[in-house]
């Protein structure tokens, strides 16, 4: 059959990541059986599987190619009640799995800050909770992957078996098969319900201690930082741990159903926000305000797992937030030994140059594996800037601050780093690139991310 066939059957859409920038146009395939993925790949020219588009940027996009959307291939295909191994088909969203299995006493061991992903998503971006410093990411969880490549051949990988295929598609971003079944396991919990406690730290150098004290104690840590606060307050946070929590740290009425936790209200952004209220001043008083709303230092609390995990799930498309020009979520890692120096060299940055963030999040991260996963040990700082004139040529110049000091940019969330900078971020790059060129030595495998990286095959 003619490659083209294929591209008059699909529906052309415009598309974008979960930042709604950039747009493109791409011909969008919404298969129902895993047979029909091998006709696509074998009539199409590029392809890209799409999962719950919940990356920010392009790493979903294929300009002028085959979007195939995996919301149907969500078939949850056997579980071990022993070992907690769940078989299932890629398309399955982190949201499905606690639907089902919450109430039967398993979790997922890594979870994203948003459950709206699917598991091959989990598996493109190798995806990391609060938890990485103890836990490792999404992949450390992963048995074996079913993909199928370039060639229409179905293989099966892991790390002891095809471990080269393994180690390039965890973190691979979708670019070097269409992943279709995943086998990984979840962790037993007895309740539905955590443990938490909420530090508020005066400035970093604080910030910084409080990780260390308690990251021992908690499975799970993160801190919102105001990313505009200068001088003696530069880097204030409010530091939140937290531990799954047995039934006894329950009050009465949880302890009756210490699995069940009650549907929310989600609620909708029903318009696009106009981009001139996200500036310095409303920031700022955001910030002071969000700051100050915890009176006291420490606060402990028993919250359900979805208030805690998943705390923006409940604004559904809050994205319209930034605006209708869509917005960049910057996000980086900076290794351990350095972390303190180069955070302050970041954050003295945003606040001098008013470059802010409602939304800014720090986290401990552990040991990378997958050849592109971002993890690596140090800390994480993740801050959401809309776009407006002047925010290429400031990000231009934390990606310097960010190579300088040997970190790199998370690329679930990026739209626009340049290859260079790329390059140095990620070492292991060349290995990637060895697998990838030998089994899809025509860039079938192709996004609007790998051309703009120029990690294509050569
Ligand atoms: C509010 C929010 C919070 C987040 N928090 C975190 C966090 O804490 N930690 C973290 O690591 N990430 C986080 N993310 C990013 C998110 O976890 C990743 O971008 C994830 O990959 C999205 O999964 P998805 O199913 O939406 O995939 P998509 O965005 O649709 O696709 C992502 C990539 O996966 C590939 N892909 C999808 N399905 C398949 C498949 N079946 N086979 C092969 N490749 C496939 C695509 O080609 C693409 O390259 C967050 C995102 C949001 C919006």
């Amino acid at each position: 059959m003619p490659k083209a066939r294929c591209q008059n059957s699909a529906r052309e859409v415009a598309l974008s990541g979960w930042g709604r920038y950039p747009v493109v146009k791409s011909y969008l395939q919404r298969p129902e059986k895993i047979s029909s993925l091998k006709n696509i790949i074998q009539e199409s020219q590029t392809v890209l599987p799409k999962g719950a588009g919940r990356s920010y940027g392009d790493a979903a996009l294929t300009p002028k190619g085959q979007t195939v959307l995996t919301e149907r291939l969500n078939r949850m295909l056997a579980f071990d009640q022993q070992t907690g191994v769940l078989c299932c088909e890629a398309g399955v969203t982190i949201e499905e799995i606690l639907e089902v299995f919450v109430p039967r006493g398993w979790f997922p061991a890594v979870t994203p800050g948003t459950k709206f992903v699917t598991v091959g998503g989990a598996v493109a971006f190798d995806v990391h909770g609060k938890n990485h410093h103890r836990d490792g990411s999404f992949s450390h969880y992963v048995q074996s992957l079913k993909l199928i490549l370039a060639s229409g051949e179905t293989v099966h990988c892991s790390r002891n078996y095809n471990s080269e295929l393994f180690w390039a598609t965890v973190g691979g971003m979708g670019l070097t098969g269409i992943i279709t079944e995943v086998e990984f396991s979840l962790r037993p919990i007895q309740t539905a319900y955590i443990r938490s406690l909420s530090i508020k730290a005066k400035n970093l150098d604080e910030a910084i201690a409080l990780f260390h004290q308690y990251e021992q104690q908690y499975q799970y840590s993160a801190a919102w930082i105001d990313c505009l606060a200068s001088g003696e307050s530069l880097g204030r946070s409010i530091l939140t741990f937290g531990n799954h929590a047995e039934s006894k740290n329950l009050d009465r009425e949880q302890q009756a159903k210490p699995l069940d936790v009650k549907p929310k209200r989600r609620f909708t952004v029903g318009f696009d926000l106009p981009t001139g209220l996200l500036n310095r001043y409303t920031m700022n008083r955001f910030n002071a305000f969000y700051y100050n709303r915890q009176c006291s230092r420490f606060a402990y609390s028993v919250v359900d797992y979805d208030s805690f995990f998943y705390p923006l799930d409940f604004l559904w498309n809050w994205n319209r937030l930034y605006g209708r020009g869509g917005f960049i979520q910057y996000q980086c890692v900076l290794p351990t030994e350095v972390s303190r120096e180069a955070l302050v060299k970041v954050l003295k940055l945003c606040s001098q140059k008013g470059w802010g963030s409602f939304l800014g999040v720090l986290k401990r991260l552990g040991q990378q594996e997958g050849w592109l996963s971002f993890p690596m040990s140090g800390y994480t700082l993740a801050l959401d800037m809309p776009l407006k004139p002047g925010l290429w040529k400031f990000l231009d110049e934390l990606d310097q601050i960010v190579i300088h000091y040997g970190g790199r940019v998370y690329l679930a969330k990026d739209a626009r780093l340049s290859a260079e900078s790329f390059r140095k971020m990620y070492p292991n790059f060349p290995k990637w690139l060895e697998v990838k060129s030998k089994l899809d030595p025509h860039n079938l495998f192709s996004s609007a991310l790998s051309k703009r990286l120029q990690i294509q095959s050569i």
